[in-house]
C-alpha cells in the first residue's frame, strides 16, 4: 500500500468529448451546466519524502487503475456523501524538467467531476478558492526494489540506505507494477500552505525500536514504514538467534546433570532423572549439576572433556608452515 499526495490543479470548462466520458459513469445523462470539473495531479515519478518513486511505466498503469475511482471527503461526517469521480486520467510528460533520478519528469493527471448540486456548493467554493488544494491517494504495488542494486525491498534488507548517495546515485525505493488504486480523499489545507505533496502518514518519523514497541500497545491501526519494519525484523532475528543459543545451553546442562547423576548416584534410574531435568528451572539445573559434579569427583576424578582428543601429528603439507 502506497499513500501519496496530489495537488488539485484547476477547475475548467469541458471539452466536447468530456461530457460523453463523464456520462459513462453517471446514472442519467448530465448536461455540462450541471457539472463541476477539475484536474488533480495525483502523483509523479519524482523521489518523494519517503525516498520512494514510481516508474513512468507504473504511472501509465495507474492511469487506467484510477479511472472511475471516487474521491471522498471522509474527514467530515457531514460531507461523507459527497464524492468526485475520475473520468479521465493520463500521464503528462513535462518537457525540460528532470527528476532527481535523472529521468524526464512525468506526472499522473486526473480529471474529476462532481454534480453542481446544493449540497456540493460549499465544496465547489472551497475548490475554487484553493482551500482544498490537495488530495491523498493510495494504491498497491507489486514491486518495490532498491534503486542501487535492484534487491526486492520486501524480501531482504540489501544494506543500501534510502536517502544516502552511492556514487552519483541517491538510494530510493522504486515502485512498479501497481495492482490496484484506491479511493482518494480531499485534504483541507490552509490556503497559505505551500502546495505540494502531502503524505497521509506525515513526516518521516525515525522511531527507534523502543518507540515502535510502545506503539504496539496503542489502539487502532498501526502503520510502520520500511525502516521501522526492517528494525523490527532485525531485532526479532537477533532474539531468535539468542534463543537458539539459550536452548542449546539448557540442553547441554540437562545432559550433563543426567550423566553426572549416573556417576554420583549409580542406583538412581536414568530415565527418571531425565524427566526431572527436563522440567527443572535453569537455576535448579545449575544447582544439581554442581552438587552431582562434587559428588562424582569424590568417587572418581573426572577428566576435562577437552583433554579427551589427543593432538594429532600435523599432516606433512602443514609442516612447512610450522616454526
Ligand atoms: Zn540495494
Amino acid at each position: 500500500m502506497k499513500e501519496t499526495g496530489g495537488v488539485i490543479l484547476k477547475g475548467g470548462a469541458l471539452a466536447a468529448d468530456e461530457l460523453e466520458q463523464i456520462n459513462r459513469y453517471t446514472r442519467r445523462p448530465f448536461q455540462e451546466e450541471e457539472l463541476y470539473t477539475f484536474s488533480v495531479a495525483l502523483c509523479d515519478n519524482e523521489i518523494d519524502r519517503d525516498w520512494e518513486r514510481f516508474t513512468v511505466g507504473a504511472l501509465h498503469q495507474l492511469s487506467s487503475l484510477f479511472l472511475g475511482k471516487t474521491g471522498i471527503f471522509n474527514h467530515n461526517p457531514q460531507t461523507q456523501n459527497q464524492a468526485a469521480r475520475i473520468y479521465d486520467c493520463r500521464v503528462e510528460p513535462i518537457p525540460g524538467r528532470k527528476t532527481r533520478a535523472g529521468e524526464g519528469y512525468h506526472r499522473l493527471v486526473a480529471k474529476a467531476y462532481l454534480p453542481c448540486s446544493e449540497k456540493n456548493a460549499d465544496l465547489i467554493l472551497e475548490l475554487e478558492s484553493g482551500i482544498k488544494k490537495e488530495v491523498s491517494v493510495g494504491c498497491a504495488v507489486a514491486k518495490a526494489v532498491c534503486s542501487i542494486c535492484g534487491a526486492d525491498r520486501r524480501k531482504k534488507d540489501c544494506g543500501h540506505k534510502k536517502g544516502e548517495s552511492y556514487g552519483e546515485a541517491v538510494c530510493c525505493t522504486v515502485l512498479d507494477e501497481p495492482t490496484d488504486a484506491y479511493e482518494w480523499s480531499f485534504v483541507a489545507v490552509p490556503a497559505q500552505r505551500e502546495a505540494g505533496v502531502l503524505k497521509q502518514y506525515g513526516e518521516r518519523r525515525n522511531r527507534n525500536l523502543e518507540d515502535i514497541l510502545k506503539s504496539l500497545d496503542g489502539e487502532g491501526e498501526l502503520v510502520l514504514d520500511f525502516e521501522e519494519r526492517s528494525a523490527l525484523r532485525r531485532e526479532v532475528q537477533r532474539l531468535w538467534e539468542e534463543a537458539a543459543c539459550g536452548r542449546q545451553y539448557r540442553e547441554d546442562l540437562e545432559k550433563s546433570v543426567v550423566r553426572l547423576c549416573s556417576v554420583a548416584e549409580p542406583g538412581f534410574p536414568v530415565q527418571a532423572m531425565q524427566r526431572a531435568a527436563e522440567s527443572m528451572s535453569l537455576e535448579d539445573l545449575k544447582a544439581f549439576e554442581k552438587a552431582f559434579r562434587g559428588k562424582a569427583e569424590q568417587s572418581l576424578p573426572l577428566a576435562p572433556q577437552l583433554a579427551g582428543a589427543q593432538k594429532k601429528e600435523s599432516p606433512a603439507e602443514n609442516r612447512a608452515f610450522q616454526i
